[in-house]
């Protein structure tokens, strides 16, 4: 007998697959009239329909709920809960092993805190990267790391030679400097694909010199659904991986990291040591199972992945944009487009809240798309941008804000404007 009415209406309409006739106590049905909606929250549209802000906004559709519902509980108690979810996961990333986690941030955090077990410890990342941004200086805090953050030379990913140019490479004979011990890379990086040629590269350079690298693969799903290679390709080009359930995949929250069998044995007691072992984290597991076969796709390669469905909006809205003679700061390669609106005299506040006033949802330059949108919010948009557009050729006096809004997502829009100018200047230079 359930004893809590929280069930979600979608659920309790009879679904093909059907559900056991139990799931609908006596007193459920009698108290269901008073919470039931005609149209349930987890039918289409649904609360991502109109919301460009991010690919956090997708939801679980019936069948990860489904996937919820069929879970087994008390799995996780001993400390080993989502064992099969991990075990499949390790499978389809070709790794020995991973560890189900509560949130990227503390996948991240982690995977970082694993690597890093004898200061001191040097970390080199791109500095446009979400740990950089968007993780609250957990590496300094909880790794007492010290983080070099760079600009990649080409404006869009970090190679080999940018690091080269920065790396600490240390025998131990000068007292003075912080060796590099770790490798942090994001992939892709605002939608921006490292392509796996210089995954590589950077692979032999860092086990030439005994370094690590950590991969934050949040989206890597993206990279993978635009054919940059598989997720088993990327992960044999890093010590460990990152995976987020929680963007567009629609899983209300999670993270999988995934390394060697020795690596996840003490990354399960770092993670433990932070709070994140989960009593009963089954639930969550079948969740994020379903979504990655759902949304993700079966195959490997991500073929008829739905996320394909982010990809063709994303490419549709730049060109668009584009043709209206828009500008992009970088080019768009998944579901990520950032828009250049200071070259058009549009300020991100009116931009967001006319916007909004239209019934669409933005947020800073940057545009993110999943499978989740309308066709009709794309539609919108693609109104609103040539509105936008026609309006502002026709604006005077517009000043650019001289630093970024205080928001994360607008400080690295310009750190990607800056890293796109850095590259320029060197080119020019050159
Ligand atoms: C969203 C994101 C994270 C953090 O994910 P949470 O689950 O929200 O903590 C980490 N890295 C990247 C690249 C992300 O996009």
């Amino acid at each position: 007998m359930l004893s809590s009415p929280a069930t979600p209406d979608s659920l309790q309409n009879p679904s093909p697959d059907g559900l056991p006739a139990e799931s609908l106590s006596q007193s459920l049905s009698m108290s269901r009239a008073s919470w039931q909606r005609p149209v349930s929250a987890w039918q289409q549209p649904g609360p991502a329909a109109f919301d460009f802000r991010s690919d956090v906004t997708t939801t679980a559709t019936p069948r990860l709920l489904q996937a919820v519902m069929s879970a087994g509980l008390n799995d996780g108690w001993t400390g080993n809960g989502a064992k099969k979810f991990e075990e499949y996961m390790a499978q389809l990333v070709g790794t020995e092993s991973a560890v189900f986690m509560v949130s990227s941030t503390m996948g991240n955090q982690v995977a970082i805190r694993t690597h890093l077990n004898r200061p001191p410890n040097g970390v080199i990342c791109d500095a446009r990267s979400h740990i950089m941004h968007m993780e609250t200086g957990g590496l300094a805090s909880l790794s007492g790391a010290l983080p070099i953050a760079i600009y990649p030379s080409n404006g869009v990913y970090l190679t080999l030679e940018d690091i080269e140019r920065y790396v600490v490479l240390s025998d131990g004979t000068d007292a003075c400097n912080c060796p590099t011990r770790l490798l942090h890379l994001e992939n892709p990086l605002g939608g921006n694909i490292m392509p796996l040629h210089e995954m590589k590269r950077i692979k032999e350079f860092a086990d030439c010199h005994g370094l690590k690298i950590h991969v934050d693969g949040a989206r890597l799903w993206e990279a993978v659904v635009a054919q940059h290679g598989s997720l088993r390709d990327f992960a044999s080009g890093a010590h460990s991986v990152n995976l987020c359930l929680s963007k567009g995949l629609g899983v209300p929250m999670g993270s999988i990291v995934v390394g060697d069998a020795e690596f996840i044995r003490h990354a399960r007691w770092v993670r433990k040591s932070m709070g994140g072992a989960m009593r009963q984290p089954g639930i969550m597991a079948n969740c994020a199972w379903a979504a990655v076969e759902e949304a993700f796709g079966q195959s490997a390669s991500g073929d008829e992945s739905l996320l394909s469905r982010g990809h063709e909006l994303a490419r549709d809205l730049a060109n668009h944009w584009a043709a209206l003679d828009g500008k992009l700061v970088v080019p768009q390669e998944t579901n990520v487009i950032w828009l250049d609106l200071d070259a058009l005299k549009i300020d991100e506040d009116e931009w967001e809240s006319q916007a909004k006033a239209e019934g669409i949802l933005l947020h800073s330059s940057r545009i993110l798309t999943h499978y989740q949108l309308s066709d009709e919010a794309v539609a919108q948009l693609k109104g609103y941008m040539q509105r936008s557009l026609e309006g502002a050729k026709e604006r005077e006096g517009y000043v650019p804000r001289a630093k970024p809004r205080n928001d994360a997502v607008s400080r690295v829009a310009a750190a990607m404007k800056e890293a796109m100018m850095l590259a320029r200047l060197r080119n020019a230079a050159l």
